[in-house]
């Protein structure tokens, strides 16, 4: 180099704005730190613009459309206009944008907007939005720049029949027959919003079951409603490609063609780590992509913090906006920890799949001794009012603490429902705690309740 660039000197540079990313830098604001937020999109990151909160609406409307479907029967009204709906997608995920703007600038975060690389252990080149490079060297920075989706080389993504997550929540005209790859969170998730709006779907899963990152117990409602729904799904199925007749799958021997006008491949998600300069800050990522950080976020013996879907764990927006926090306390020199007993973990299917804590599975590896008691939802009053007996509470016991280390939840509002089971299990309740606890009746939540005084009466 003839000329060196002269960095400017910032205090703490995140780089991503999505869940991880925006409450890092308000959390680094709020200790007394000057922060800039480095993002190449919108903030809110793909939770916001492409991820939980469009899908969320998607699976809103169509319940909605189903529901008056089932009460009109004959009479329903034809297929979502998905033109009309991208408006009103658009309207709220623009509201929600602005607050999360609004937010960073009271808070005197200084929002970039541009691509962020590491140049050194300490410096950052930003390719400004506006066309020019800015470089900094920073005191500390926040790495939060999230996942993007996997692809499959055999359905290549310029095919235009191929659609990713992104994709199908841009769609303007219904399919009229979606294959969905995939049966995990997003899967399940689109393929019931896109039964439920009167698209053909069937969804093909390499695995045994469908979400076969979840606890077994929730397979049982989960496939009789997906079949209620006319969903048609293969098991232990491998995608092989798509040529006129359809998307080729083979089970064992068998060859199969799916007729689809649409594909959606959701079969994981990968972090975005491999462009954004780590091995000039003298970071490596793991073959998965993600990036290895202490307890308390930081990256050993560099300024430099993880967070979010670039580190290990769920992939979920609630994790990264925790960790975030760790992050922000960690690099001001606090002693932080990110050890949650539970991170919730939903499934906005229908029935709706809510887990946290422990697993009978995951505590008999841990050697841990347990009981469990499950209550089904038919014996629910409240469930009966919403026409629904499908579902059940799970409540797992560490029988030598006494304490309630896990809950899975599935049934209608599962996804509200889990919050009271993991601050129980944050605080180490006992299933007396919870028994001598007063619970509004007629509620859901009284599954809770009655789970707990059913195993001590059984004790
Ligand atoms: P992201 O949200 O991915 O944000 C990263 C940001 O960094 C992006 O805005 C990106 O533009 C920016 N960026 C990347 N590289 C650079 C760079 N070099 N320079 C500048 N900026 C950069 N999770 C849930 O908890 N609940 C749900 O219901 C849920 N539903 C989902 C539905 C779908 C369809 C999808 C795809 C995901 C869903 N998720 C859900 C997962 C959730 O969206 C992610 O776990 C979460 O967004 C991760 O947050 P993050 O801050 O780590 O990264
Ligand atoms: P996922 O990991 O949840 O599921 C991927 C599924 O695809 C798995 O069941 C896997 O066995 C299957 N699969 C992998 N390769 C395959 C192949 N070649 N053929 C057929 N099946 C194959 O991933 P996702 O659904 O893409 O979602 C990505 C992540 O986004 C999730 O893991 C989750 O962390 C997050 N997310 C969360 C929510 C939520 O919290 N409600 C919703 C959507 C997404």
């Amino acid at each position: 180099m003839v000329m060196g660039e002269v960095p400017d000197a910032v205090d703490v540079v995140v780089i991503g704005g999505g869940p991880g990313g925006y409450e890092a830098a308000l959390h680094a604001a709020q200790l007394g730190r000057q922060v800039t937020l480095i993002e190449r999109g919108r903030v809110g990151g793909v939770c916001l613009n492409v991820g939980c909160i469009p899908s969320k609406i998607l699976i809103e409307t169509a319940t909605r459309r189903q529901l008056y479907r089932d009460i009109a029967g004959a009479s329903a009204p034809p297929a979502e206009d998905l033109q009309r709906w991208q408006g009103h997608k658009q309207a709220i995920v623009d509201r929600l944008n602005g607050g999360v703007a609004a937010q960073l600038k009271s808070a005197g975060v200084d929002v970039l907007a541009g691509q962020a690389r590491l140049t050194g252990r300490n410096r950052v080149a930003v390719a400004l939005a506006a066309g020019h490079t800015r470089f900094m060297e920073f005191r500390h920075a926040i790495l939060a720049t999230g996942s993007r989706p996997v692809t499959l080389p055999c359905l290549p993504a310029d095919d235009p029949r191929v659609l990713d997550s992104t994709a199908a929540l841009a769609l303007t005209a219904l399919p009229q027959r979606l294959v969905v790859v995939g049966g995990g969170y997003i899967g399940i998730e689109l393929a019931t919003a896109f039964a439920k709006l009167g698209t053909a779907v069937s969804v093909v899963e390499m695995q045994a079951r469908v979400l076969p990152e979840m606890p077994a117990s929730v397979a049982a409602p989960l496939a009789k409603r997906l079949r209620e729904l006319g969903i048609e799904v293969y098991l232990n199925t491998a995608v092989e490609g798509l040529d006129a007749e359809g998307l080729r799958c083979r089970r064992g021997d068998t060859v199969q063609h799916l007729p689809c006008d649409r594909v959606l491949v959701a079969v994981g998600r990968r972090p975005n780590s491999d462009d954004i300069g780590l091995e000039s800050a003298m970071i490596q990522a793991d073959k998965n992509g993600r990036i290895a950080v202490g307890p308390n976020r930081i990256v050993a013996g560099t300024a430099i913090a993880a967070i979010g879907d670039l580190t290990a764990g769920p992939m979920l927006a609630h994790k990264a906006s925790a960790e975030a926090a760790v992050a922000a306390r960690a690099i001001c020199g606090q002693r932080v920890a990110f050890e949650p007993a539970a991170i919730p973990l939903v499934v906005f299917s229908d029935p709706e799949i809510a887990c946290a804590g422990a697993t009978e599975e995951s505590a008999a590896a841990d050697g841990i001794a347990t009981r469990a008691v499950t209550v089904p939802l038919s014996a629910s009053g409240r469930a009966a009012t919403l026409g629904t007996a499908l579902g059940f509470t799970r409540l797992l016991v560490d029988t030598e603490r006494d304490a309630v280390i896990g809950v899975q939840l599935v049934g209608p509002h599962a996804s509200e429902l889990i919050a009271a089971a993991v601050v129980a299990i944050e605080m180490a309740a006992s299933p007396a705690d919870l028994a001598a606890t007063v619970w509004a009746h007629p509620t859901l939540s009284e599954g809770l309740h009655e789970a707990a005084r059913r195993y001590l009466e059984r004790q």
